[in-house]
């Protein structure tokens, strides 16, 4: 990283409101992680692991940094006694030793002291949190209380489709409505099941075409090319593949009215939630819609009833109902009355 961009990524941090961002390099492992701490002002900074390929020390720093402080809003616009916080690990080309690989992870979360907790994200699974486990408790997530999120997430969209589609298209039930989801992975795949038992008519697409199929073969669902999922003729886009898929492009040639998926950091730039308010497509805000996964890891970690948990995840639907309500009263785009909400609470 040469000087100039080091100051840059500093500022950057400085910008979003970092407390701490902390570098692991294990050369016995190969590890290179980074944590980066957004706030601990409501409690210990939760957020996953990500591992992922990244072309640059500073891509996945400036990755680390976004995602951190997303979890931070996140968690504030639940109202849970979390912080906001990240890891993003840079996949080598070959991890040697898994287990080694992951006990260094668990070795680098311990050393914080309980500031963070570390969950499953993007590339990583139950199994790896319970490697990270033997050598720390800041983790949840982890088998023994069968803690994958996805469920819970997948749970929290559907709720969040339903009151979309009460709000912007005044139907009570999903009979006959027409679904588009990007991406049919670990939560798009339960979407699809969940809408599906609900009435709804699907379209998918995936890269991967397994996972695609998977879909097809169980609830019948269209499928479509990857470039063309946005100009699908339906009623509601689902992004539940990657962030940023939001921009100038997919906008002007989407046709759904309401978009309300589980991907992170769904807006290319923040002002594409002005873009879509004024061309009245409704957007479930996504580190709204998507916290079901996040309220349920927040009681495995601290043992609280997993009832209420559920509870909660059903209250996503009201809580985005008062944010469309607002909206539409303050004549302000969804992504901004959040923003503003969750910016109140830090
Ligand atoms: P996943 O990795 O299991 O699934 C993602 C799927 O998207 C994969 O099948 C992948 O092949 C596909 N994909 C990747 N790029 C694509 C593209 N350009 N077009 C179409 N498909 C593409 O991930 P997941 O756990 O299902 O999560 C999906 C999204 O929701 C991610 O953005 C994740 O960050 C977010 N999210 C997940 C959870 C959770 O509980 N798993 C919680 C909050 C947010």
């Amino acid at each position: 990283m040469n000087t100039t961009f080091h100051d840059e990524l500093l500022r950057y941090a400085e910008s979003l409101g970092f407390g701490d961002l902390h570098i692991k390099l294990d050369h016995a492992t190969d590890l290179c992680a980074i944590v980066a701490i957004h706030s601990t002002k409501r409690g210990p900074a939760l957020g996953g692991c990500r591992l992922m390929e990244y072309d640059s020390m500073a891509e996945a720093t400036r990755d680390a940094l976004r995602l951190a402080r997303g979890m931070s809003y996140k968690a504030a616009i639940c109202n849970l006694a979390l912080g906001g916080g990240k890891t993003v690990v840079v996949k080598p080309k070959q991890i040697k030793d898994r287990v080694a690989f992951f006990e260094a992870i668990g070795r680098f979360v311990n050393e914080l002291g309980g500031r963070y907790i570390t969950a499953i994200d993007s590339g990583t699974d139950m199994l790896d949190m319970d490697i990270i486990n033997t050598q720390t408790p800041y983790v949840t997530t982890i088998s023994k209380h069968n803690g994958d999120p996805a469920p819970f997430t997948a749970t929290g969209v559907r709720v969040g489709i339903q009151a979309a589609v009460k709000f912007k298209l005044n139907k009570d039930t999903l009979d006959n409505v027409r679904v588009a989801i990007q991406g049919a992975g670990h939560v798009g795949y339960l979407l699809a099941k969940q809408l599906s038992e609900l009435g709804a008519h699907i379209t998918m697409c995936d890269k991967n075409v397994e996972n695609l199929q998977r879909c097809v073969d169980e609830f019948k669902v269209q499928t479509v090319a990857l470039d063309k999922i946005y100009e699908v003729d339906c009623d509601v886009f689902a992004p539940c593949a990657v962030g940023s898929v939001l921009n100038d492009q997919t906008i002007s040639v989407l046709k759904a009215s309401i978009i309300a998926g589980s991907a992170n950091n769904q807006l290319g730039e923040m002002h594409h939630g002005r873009v879509l308010f004024e061309r009245d497509i409704l957007y479930a805000p996504d580190y709204l819609i998507n916290a079901g996964g996040l309220i349920h890891a927040y009681a495995e970690y601290y043992n609280n009833s997993f009832e209420e948990a559920e509870e909660h995840i059903l209250h996503i639907a009201d809580q985005l109902l008062e944010v469309f309500e607002l909206s539409a009263r303050e004549k302000k785009p969804t992504s901004e009355i959040v923003d503003s909400i969750a910016a109140s609470r830090l």
